[in-house]
């Protein structure tokens, strides 16, 4: 009856202990990374009343992780032994906790004072991958600060300082010429002027001028023109003025310009004796038997020489001989004295008294030059070169004959059939006149300008 007892009770023991097992199922991370390789980290145990593992499960595992997308992931786990079984259900959380990344061109950003200069960024996540737009840019602090978030929330911020400075002067630009000529009396009028400056952009409204102008009295003067940028560089430029008066009516001085055109007149004689007239200056025409007679007529009766050059200006047939040259001059004279009532007694050779297209006749203008004399005629040659004859530019012929130009007399060679060069005879005067220069006339007492003579 005992030991009956005993082995019911030892039953009931091993009965109560089978009864009480129970399924365990473990799930030890429910995490991962984005990205990352997921490992199901589950393990089921047989357990007895005590916790103690018995053995170990197989786990039956429902649903499916996708770690390259954010989420929150429903698995279910079911273990079964005999009439025992277990489920569970867990979620699996991917997530990313990597922040963005901002890159940028440079270190340190440097800018005007009144800008905060350009910077150029890039925002890449791990995740969102370019995120450039959602990038927000603000100035604190002499700093660029750059903030960006990921989708997770991952929060990246950058700073970039800003170095504040400019080192670049302004540029003042003169509207019209650097030089004006004005007539005294006359009124000048502020050409006008740009300024620009690298950070302030156009700057015209700063400019302040001094001038020392006074147009009632001759002299050179200049105008100043000064701007300042904020950072007090600054720029200056100046503009010069001639006040001149007009050529005197008796020109005396040391320093003397003759001017003198040959081979006319022509079509544009007239104008230039309109510009002459305008400065009262004399001038000396060494004519031939082109153009119009009203063209010597107009020359004479406003003044200026009439001198003689050559009727044909064929250098084969006035230097075949002496007496073909006197021949040829004789019939320019008579032109001169048709026209003025008189005949002329200063010349120039065709090709000056330095001329090697005579060389055809040998000694040709060594004699000539002693005979023209012993007749009575007063040759001149020159000693200011326009050098009309091989460019039609009247700023190139202005500005030949200005580097030229010396103290005392200076006998200017032009051609009055070259219109560049009649052009270029106002900025001539105006030089002249601004530069203690007085104009005359060539006459039979003029002082003697001559070449050394080639043949
Ligand atoms: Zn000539």
């Amino acid at each position: 009856m005992k030991k009956v007892v005993i082995i019911g009770v030892i039953s009931f023991i091993i009965l109560f202990y089978i009864f009480t097992l129970k399924i365990s199922i473990t799930v030890d991370s429910d995490t991962v990374k984005v990205f990352d390789k997921y490992e199901e980290k589950v393990s089921s145990c047989l357990e007895d009343i005590f916790g103690f593992c018995l053995f170990k499960l197989p786990v039956n595992i429902e649903g499916n992780v996708d770690t390259n997308i954010i989420g929150n992931y429903k698995i279910k786990y079911e273990s079964k032994i005999l009439f025992k079984n277990k489920k569970i259900e867990k979620e699996i959380k991917v997530y990313d906790d990597e922040p963005p990344v901002i890159t940028v061109d440079k270190d340190v950003i440097e800018s005007c004072p009144n800008k905060n200069g350009d910077i150029v960024y890039k925002a890449v996540d791990n995740y969102d991958n370019d995120i450039t737009e959602k990038v927000t840019k603000e100035v604190i602090d002499n700093k660029y600060v750059l903030k960006v978030s990921d989708s997770s929330n991952n929060e990246t911020i950058l700073e970039i300082p800003i170095e504040y400075k400019d080192n670049d002067k302004p540029q003042i630009k003169l509207k019209g010429p650097s030089i004006v000529y004005l007539k005294i009396g006359e009124k000048y009028n502020e050409l006008g002027y740009t300024a620009t400056d690298n950070c302030l952009g156009n700057i015209t409204d700063r400019v302040e001028i001094k001038s020392n102008v006074d147009v009632n009295k001759t002299g050179k003067y200049t105008i100043k023109y000064f701007v300042a940028d904020d950072l007090n560089n600054k720029a200056e430029i100046t503009r010069t003025i001639y006040v001149y008066n007009k050529n005197p009516d008796i020109p005396v001085g040391n320093k003397v310009i003759y001017l003198t055109f040959d081979d006319g007149p022509s079509s544009y004689t007239n104008t230039l004796l309109d510009i002459l007239k305008k400065y009262n200056v004399k001038a000396t025409f060494f004519v031939t038997s082109n153009g119009s007679d009203s063209s010597i007529k107009r020359a004479y009766q406003e003044g200026h020489s009439i001198g003689i050059h050559s009727y044909s200006h064929k250098y084969n047939e006035i230097y075949k001989s002496e007496e073909a040259f006197f021949k040829d001059v004789d019939k320019v004279n008579k032109r001169i004295k048709k026209i003025t009532g008189k005949y002329s007694k200063i010349l120039r050779f065709a090709g000056g008294s330095s001329n090697t297209v005579s060389k055809f006749n040998k000694g040709i203008m060594t004699r000539l030059a002693k005979e023209v004399e012993l007749k009575g005629y007063k040759y001149f040659d020159w000693n200011v070169s326009s050098a009309d004859t091989t460019t039609k530019d009247s700023n190139k012929i202005t500005n030949t004959v200005i580097r030229s130009l010396r103290k005392g007399n200076n006998v200017v060679l032009q051609h009055d059939t070259n219109y560049g060069s009649v052009k270029a005879v106002e900025e001539i005067i105006k030089y002249g006149l601004s530069h203690g220069y007085v104009f005359a006339s060539l006459n039979i007492t003029s002082p003697t300008v001559h070449h050394a003579i080639n043949n």
